[in-house]
């Protein structure tokens, strides 16, 4: 094998000083994995810095980090035998290189003191186990001993050992090896896929939060897809999300077909990765449509039908949120919510928009209005090039009307124009239920059009309903 040299990933002085301390210490160093990956892979350097120590990685973090300017804390993980120091904007996470063993039923291995090799055997994929020295005499020359630099070439994701045991060994592997696969657009080698599909249920092992990150990196990936599609081919989507693998299928009777729902959800989880970063709106997406499964029905008058499913949608959002034991907060309340309006658009756009019905998306969608529309738009997914374009041109109009109706009439974060305790003074009421209708009747009005959303329309109103309910207001009210 020839010798490559990348003097040029490591010119920040921090490596040649860690080289050095290194040396004085008596040890070699390294760096190793996910950043000698990203910088031949040109995704620019990563802030994220692992130093490999063939020795105590805590005690060589303690040397460089009394030798830095500042001299910056250096965080110890006794238990990891890590150590962490943020120097700069890097975060350079040092550890000693160790062998592994693992037991049948924790991903948590028993580990001991190794050699670089040892080390670079424990790494997952060829491409994360390649390092580069920073030791004085050989500093920058890159050592992958099981061809990741080629792997890198050929977009392949591969494991240093047999696929078999490096999967169950640490079924996170799994997660991981997917997540590679969409985040670098890369193929996971045949063997690898195989493995992963016969120890999918190892999954059951790895912690949920662990599996949650996963996804969220591939969501946030650029076609969250490829992602996705690995996880059905291999089964693991059936063990993690199984509320999107019974999406899938077209069923037919007498002649009538519905979509299937799963692989229309992988292309609008793919149209929304275009628009939006937004880790929450991107989970709304992958989730709109889980509803559909419970609540499909076939009517012989009017073929399949998936009532009410945005609302059984969302229902089934805070079981999955809790089941993956994700954040039970204004997140989840944000996909909730998307999840329940996510058709409300698409119903008015089909029709003739009307300002009311606008005012009204406006009113329940609140702050997120254009969340909700960025969904809807990625929702369209027919390959009919007219009425793809119809439907475009709607939710452009539903968005210009969004912004007139909302520049004239302030719905968007609505406070009622009149108070209860306005009311109450008015018609000199005690706490009841006439000021609720009262409140409501005030806000209908606004919303159809009525009136404007202004204090002496709506007050107006309020007189006027208000007698009509045999009220009578104060006289010096009138
Ligand atoms: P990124 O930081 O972009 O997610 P990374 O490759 O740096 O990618 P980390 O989770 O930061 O990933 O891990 C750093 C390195 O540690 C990896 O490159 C890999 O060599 C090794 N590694 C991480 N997790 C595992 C694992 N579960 N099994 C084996 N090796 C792992
Ligand atoms: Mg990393």
């Amino acid at each position: 094998m020839t010798q490559e040299f990348h003097k040029e990933a490591i010119q920040h002085p921090i490596f040649e000083l860690i080289g050095k301390t290194s040396e004085e210490l008596g040890m070699d160093a390294y760096v190793i994995g996910g950043f000698v990956r990203d910088y031949l892979l040109d995704r620019g350097s990563p802030k994220d810095i692992d130093i490999v120590a063939i020795g105590s990685g805590i005690a060589l973090a303690e040397k460089v980090a009394s030798k830095l300017e500042g001299k910056p804390q250096v965080a110890v993980f006794k238990n990891f035998g890590t150590a962490m120091i943020k120097h700069q904007g890097l975060e350079l996470e040092f550890v000693g290189a160790r062998k592994e063993s693992y037991q049948r039923n924790s991903r948590k291995p028993i580990v001991e003191d190794g050699t670089l090799q040892d080390d670079q055997n424990r790494r997952d994929f060829t491409i994360n186990a390649m390092a580069l020295s920073l030791n004085p005499t050989d500093f920058g020359t890159l050592l992958d001993p099981f061809g990741g630099r080629l792997d890198l070439g050929k977009k392949c994701i591969r494991t240093p050992l047999e696929p078999g045991i490096t999967y169950s060994d640490d079924p996170l592997r799994m997660m991981r090896a997917i997540r590679f696969a969409a985040q670098l657009d890369f193929n996971i080698e045949l063997e690898s896929l195989r493995a992963i599909t016969s120890h999918k249920d190892r999954i059951k092992i790895v912690s949920e939060e662990r599996i949650v990150d996963e996804l969220h990196k591939i969501l946030l990936s650029k076609k969250p897809s490829l992602g996705f599609k690995l996880m059905h081919q291999t089964g693991l989507l059936h063990l993690i999300l199984p509320e999107l693998t019974a999406l899938q299928g077209i069923e037919e009777i007498e002649g009538q077909r519905h979509k299937d729902n799963f692989w229309h959800t992988l292309e609008v989880v793919d149209n929304i990765a275009e628009t939006t970063d937004n880790l929450w709106l991107r989970w709304a997406a992958l989730l709109h449509d889980i509803g559909k499964a419970p609540t499909k029905r076939f009517h012989k008058k009017i073929g399949w039908t998936f009532h009410a499913h945005e609302f059984v949608g969302s229902k089934m959002v805070y079981k999955l949120f809790k089941r993956l034991r994700m954040p039970l907060n204004d997140k989840m309340k944000f996909v909730q919510k998307m999840v329940l309006m996510s058709s409300r658009p698409i119903i008015l756009s089909e029709d003739h928009v009307t300002d009311s019905a606008v005012r009204r998306l406006v009113f329940d969608a609140g702050e997120f209005v254009d969340d909700l529309m960025t969904l809807c738009e990625a929702d369209i997914t027919t390959k009919n090039p007219k009425k793809q374009k119809r439907y475009k041109n709607n939710f452009q109009i539903v968005r210009q009307k969004i912004v007139e109706v909302e520049e004239r009439d302030h719905v968007r974060n609505f406070q009622p124009p009149v108070t209860g305790e306005e009311i109450m003074e008015t018609f000199n009421l005690k706490p009841s239920k006439e000021i609720g209708i009262l409140k409501d009747a005030i806000k209908e009005a606004i919303l159809e059009g009525e009136i404007p959303n202004e204090h002496g329309a709506a007050f107006a109103y309020m007189l006027e309903k208000g007698k009509k309910m045999n009220l009578t207001p104060k006289n010096d009210k009138i």
